[in-house]
């Protein structure tokens, strides 16, 4: 049985753990099974910097939780400071031997100790020991380091629990995500019990199926993501586990096995329930051990069809409680938002994701505070309260009332800044010295079409049309698409709307229309999905023709164009769509087409484009992510994913410039706009239009009117100076500070 396997059982049995200490238990136990040690022990950093042992299979219980091993003492603290792992005999001659009262380790001959290491940092010491005097085989040291790496991030939120028995309250760090004060109570998308569902009988037999055939494939999607984001390091063997998954979720006796269930006249839930158990009882009678273990893979599964199926149902008000909820789970989903109620909705709290995760990105354009990528939290229950400070990526559970008074001080002095800012709604976006600057909003949700006009937006700078068709169950049809963007532009009146064809693939995936891929953010996706889908554009365009009529502010912006081939293919499929309408009888007229600069291929190729369009929008969001090769959506480089890094800063530049020779209108759109330490700069390099989230738009006029654009100039030039976006942002929080701009300590980033 392969190492890596055995390692990843480990792993994911302590990952469904649900506290920390039955999740480093478990570890322990795991390992020392494993490799038939005689302790395994598990130490781990305390606030205070020294190695605390917080579990171990083999030492003298009565040391757990108590003992702790100074820092940079003892062999557990040479390798914490080291960083190295050390594999010796005879631990107790060594010159750093350091004795653990109460822990009986003196019998043990042999010691091999790895490093935890999260972000850079040692987080931990794994230890394993042998009675025997025979240093561990190379084989088994290779095995504690993967392990090692693998442990660093299920322990990683541990010190938090521990913080929050001690203090009353849990306490979690996360990734900003949107900023504001939420708080509530916790209401759970995700990870329930299958196996506590009671029976119960189906209304309607066709709905429960075709229920049943959408779950598949939705958590299809859902597996295949993940395996792609999982470590590189293990990603054959991981990858085996998530195919056995796949394989599962086609395999016919778990999906007409559940629609018999159904066809039986039972509901979903207990169908599944029934089956899942079935599957799972007949993996446990094997004889074979691994083959045994894997009944654990089946009920796995199973909670997570379960899962995805609660979320699928909280679609209406009633299934919420009462008052202002929190919604939590590993990826709220785009439906999760849409379906809640702005005026209940407080925040948004998700176990994955970054800032630029959609989640978080509609988050912002909804004004909804948001914490992303806090990492894995077990044993939270729906109804409990929370408070979570998006701008800090902060979450408290059951928070006392003294932290609720100081964040509801916090809260009020925010509200009577928007307020303050409502009397700009009306005036115009210019700085001091009279340089006009045109604020759009971004939209998606017909939600938030409002928000923007409310805020004084001049115009639609991004609706992005693929939100309606990832909360719709099908590919919604040309009719449908008509209807939704003629409410838009009816919205808009005659003020510019700019209409971004369908952007679906890597973060957004279309539950109807699942796509598998290695590497998503580089395949199939935006214009090249498009274009392969001619028909599903073209009926877009006819649409959004139709939805624009005779009026002239419809203007069409296209997502990650690489190639001039591609606008070439789409102006023929445009053409197609104005003379179909044109031969049916309806008045259409060609709208102004433009690129979302995003794929850093476009910079240099603006001038052969040229002919093929009329303005350029940068996808800042993108463009950061394509410059910097780091995954927008991934919460363990989400440290180097910065807008402000001086190479994305210098590309935007190059940018400005070649839209200025070559005549071309830019605009930006991304989240960039609506950085405070991003605007000045844009300004000096010569944008005049920035498109951003409804809640941001304010606060952006704000800082406009407070500007000089001469002073923006020269803490731009010093920008070009800086060697890394900390020193940018020492830059540019001087002059923010300078202009007395409110909630500065908030750095978008
Ligand atoms: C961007 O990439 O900056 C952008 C605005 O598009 P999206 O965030 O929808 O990918
Ligand atoms: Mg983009």
């Amino acid at each position: 049985m392969s190492v890596l396997l055995t390692l990843t059982r480990i792993v994911q049995s302590a990952a469904e753990a649900d506290s920390p200490a039955v999740q480093v238990n478990c570890v322990v136990d795991g390992i020392q099974r494993e490799m038939a040690v005689d302790v395994c022990s598990l130490f781990l950093r305390t606030d205070h910097g020294e190695l605390l042992l917080v579990a171990s299979h083999g030492l003298g219980q009565a040391a757990i939780g108590r003992v702790s091993v100074p820092a940079g003492k003892g062999l557990v603290g040479e390798v914490a400071e080291s960083r190295h792992p050390l594999n010796i005999v005879e631990p107790a001659r060594h010159p750093a031997f350091f004795y653990l009262p109460g822990s009986d380790e003196e019998q043990f001959r042999s010691f091999c100790a790895v490093p935890l290491v999260r972000r850079g940092a040692v987080i931990g010491v794994l230890v394993v020991q042998r009675r025997a005097p025979a240093a561990f085989s190379p084989e088994e040291e290779a095995f504690l380091v993967t392990l090692g790496a693998q442990l660093a991030l299920v322990v990683a939120n541990w010190e938090d629990w521990q913080l929050a028995e001690a203090s009353g309250f849990r306490n979690l760090t996360g990734l900003p995500g949107a900023p504001g004060i939420g708080m509530g109570q916790v209401y759970l998308c995700e990870d329930l019990d299958l196996f506590s569902v009671a029976d119960g009988r189906c209304v309607n037999m066709q709905e429960e199926l075709h229920m049943w055939r959408q779950l598949l494939a939705t958590v299809q999607t859902e597996v295949k993501a993940e395996q792609s984001t999982l470590d590189s390091s293990l990603s054959q063997e991981v990858s085996g586990i998530f195919d056995a998954y796949l394989m599962l979720l086609a395999d016919p006796m778990l999906t007409q096995g559940v629609e018999e269930g159904i066809g039986g006249g039972r509901d979903l839930p207990s169908a599944l329930r029934i089956v899942v158990q079935h599957y799972a009882d007949l993996f446990m009678a094997m004889d074979d051990p691994y083959l045994r273990a894997r009944h654990e893979d089946i009920r796995h599964l199973g909670n997570r069809l379960y899962s995805a199926w609660i979320r699928s149902q909280h679609t209406s008000a009633s299934a919420l409680p009462q008052g202002p909820v929190i919604l939590v789970g590993r990826h709220v989903s785009v439906s999760d938002i849409a379906n809640t109620p702005r005026e209940q909705l407080a925040g948004v709290v998700c176990f994955q994701g970054s800032i630029l995760s959609h989640t978080a990105v509609l988050a912002n354009a909804l004004g909804v505070p948001a914490v992303m990528g806090v990492g894995e939290v077990k044993g939270l229950a729906d109804g409990v309260s929370i408070l979570i400070d998006g701008a800090a990526g902060k979450v408290f559970l059951e928070p006392d009332s003294v932290l609720q008074q100081e964040y509801s001080k916090l809260q009020a002095s925010e509200h009577a800044f928007t307020d303050r800012l409502e009397s700009l709604r009306d005036k115009p976006a210019v700085t001091r010295d009279g340089v006009a600057i045109s604020l759009y909003a971004n939209s998606g949700l017909t939600a938030d079409i409002m928000p923007g006009l409310r805020n004084g937006a001049e115009g639609l700078g991004l609706y992005r049309t693929e939100i309606p068709f990832m909360i719709s169950e099908t590919f919604p049809s040309e009719e449908e698409q008509y209807q939704l963007y003629r409410e838009v532009m009816a919205a808009y009146g005659d003020k510019p709307v700019y209409m971004r064809v369908l952007d679906i693939g890597a973060d957004k995936p279309l539950p109807y229309f699942p796509i598998h891929e290695e590497n998503p953010a580089l395949g199939w996706r935006g214009i090249r999905f498009c274009l392969d889908n001619a028909s599903l554009l073209l009926s877009q365009l006819r649409a959004m023709l139709r939805a624009a009529g005779m009026a002239g502010n419809l203007q069409i912006i296209l997502p990650m164009v690489s190639a001039l081939g591609e606008l070439r293919e789409f102006t023929a499929v445009l053409d197609d769509a104005l003379n179909q309408l044109d031969s049916a009888g309806h008045a259409v007229r060609r709208p102004p087409v433009g690129i979302m600069v995003e794929v850093p291929a476009a910079i240099s190729q603006l001038g052969k484009w040229r002919s093929y369009i009329d303005f350029i929008s940068i996808g800042s969001n993108d463009l950061s992510q394509y410059v910097l090769a780091v995954d927008r959506n991934n919460p363990r480089v989400a440290a180097s994913y910065d807008h402000l890094h001086p190479a994305v800063v210098a590309e935007i530049a190059r940018v400005v410039q070649a839209a200025e020779q070559l005549d071309l209108p830019v605009s930006l759109c991304g989240e960039m706009s609506s950085d405070p330490h991003a605007v000045p700069l844009l300004v000096a390099m010569g944008i005049r239009r920035l498109s951003m989230s409804a809640a941001q738009l304010p606060r952006i006029k704000w800082l406009i009117r407070a500007m000089d654009s001469a002073k923006a100039q020269s803490v731009y030039d010093e920008v070009c100076k800086a060697g890394d976006s900390d020193e940018i942002r020492a830059v540019t929080s001087a002059y923010l500070s300078d202009l007395a701009f409110p909630g500065l300590v908030k750095q978008t980033r």
